[in-house]
């Protein structure tokens, strides 16, 4: 068997495309869209990841709000950085790039952002939302985590339904695997997910009997084509520097062995999948929010928080 490809970049064009309908369709009401983004430090992947977040924008027609600050930034100078992003009118939702440098309390300046402005969808404001969000049509939701929202998307559009079909999700971190099992199992999404992590004393008995496999680990190869259900969907997440190439690029290697080409039915490459789905997500978060503004749903949360609704 050779797999079939959950191509992320073909996906994420045409999800660009529709965005920048409704990008323009906001701008004739007088909105335009702005990302904002907060980068401390010069580490070279988290420039490079901003950068392309803002060229996403670009395509679409939304603006770009863009903050610096150097690695020795104190927690209260970041924090009035977020401050400065939740005030300013121009900016629709804004993301502080991961990691911030050692020693900074993540959690408690993902915490100062406006859950409103929140377009990584990981304000707890937000993740709560999402808890008791579990049937959608009584409770909107805020937005959603990049990652997974673009993992489930990229499966919708290739044809590949999760309802009832077993998912196993390797890896319980935040960006990813913990809200992936949340958004999996919704009502109306439905599917039945076992959440595993470096712990899970069986991980390739638990991996075999899954229809659809996501891999966000960080381990290079993990995943082993013995470990795959025959004709399973299998995304791979995951991504680990491995070293550099003599043009001083960074080399890349995913959670998933080429091998598992030969056995599953689909298969997301790495690079071309689930990074361009995440990186359109983002900016759908945004056109999101603004069109939210301007027509909120009478019980989405933060609107109902705030009394705005
Ligand atoms: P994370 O918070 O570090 O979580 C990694 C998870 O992997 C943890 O739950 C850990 O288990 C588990 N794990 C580690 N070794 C394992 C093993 N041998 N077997 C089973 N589970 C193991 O990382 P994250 O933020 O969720 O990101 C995961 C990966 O996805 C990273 O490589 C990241 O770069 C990548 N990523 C890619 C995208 C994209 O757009 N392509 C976006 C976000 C993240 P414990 O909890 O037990 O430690």
């Amino acid at each position: 068997m050779s797999a079939i490809k959950l191509d992320g970049n073909a996906t994420a064009a045409a999800i660009k495309d529709e965005l920048r309908e409704r990008v323009s369709a906001l701008r004739t009401k007088g909105v335009t869209p702005g990302l904002g983004t907060l980068l401390v430090g010069d580490d070279g992947a988290s420039r490079s990841y901003v950068t392309g977040k803002h060229r996403d924008c670009a395509e679409v027609g939304v603006a770009s709000i863009s903050l610096e600050l150097p690695a020795s930034a104190s927690f209260d100078e970041i924090a009035d950085a977020v401050r400065e992003l939740n005030d300013n009118p121009q900016v629709t939702a804004f993301i502080v790039q991961l990691p911030l440098p050692p020693g900074i309390d993540e959690n408690a300046i993902i915490g100062l952002i406006d859950p409103a402005k929140d377009a990584d969808g990981l304000h707890p404001e937000n993740l709560g939302a999402l808890v008791l969000g579990v049937n959608p049509t009584t409770v909107a939701p805020g937005p959603l985590p990049c990652t997974p929202a673009g993992i489930i998307e990229l499966l919708n559009r290739h044809g590949v339904d999760v309802a009832r079909k077993h998912v196993a999700v390797i890896g319980r971190g935040i960006t990813v695997g913990r809200p992936l099992g949340l958004m999996l199992s919704r009502k109306g999404t439905d599917a039945t997910v076992t959440l595993t992590h470096s712990r899970t004393p069986d991980l390739a008995a638990e991996v075999r009997r899954a229809d659809v496999v996501v891999a966000a680990v960080g381990v290079p190869h993990l995943v082993k084509a013995e470990w795959i259900k025959p004709g399973a969907a299998v995304l791979d997440v995951g991504v680990t520097r491995t070293g550099t190439t003599s043009q001083g690029r960074a080399k890349l290697a995913g959670d998933v062995d080429p091998s598992v080409a030969d056995v599953a039915g689909w298969l997301s490459p790495n690079p071309g999948g689930v990074g361009p789905m995440t990186r359109a997500m983002l900016v759908a978060n945004v056109v999101d929010i603004a069109e939210r503004k301007l027509a909120p749903h009478p019980s989405a949360p933060y609107a109902t928080l705030k009394g705005t609704s």
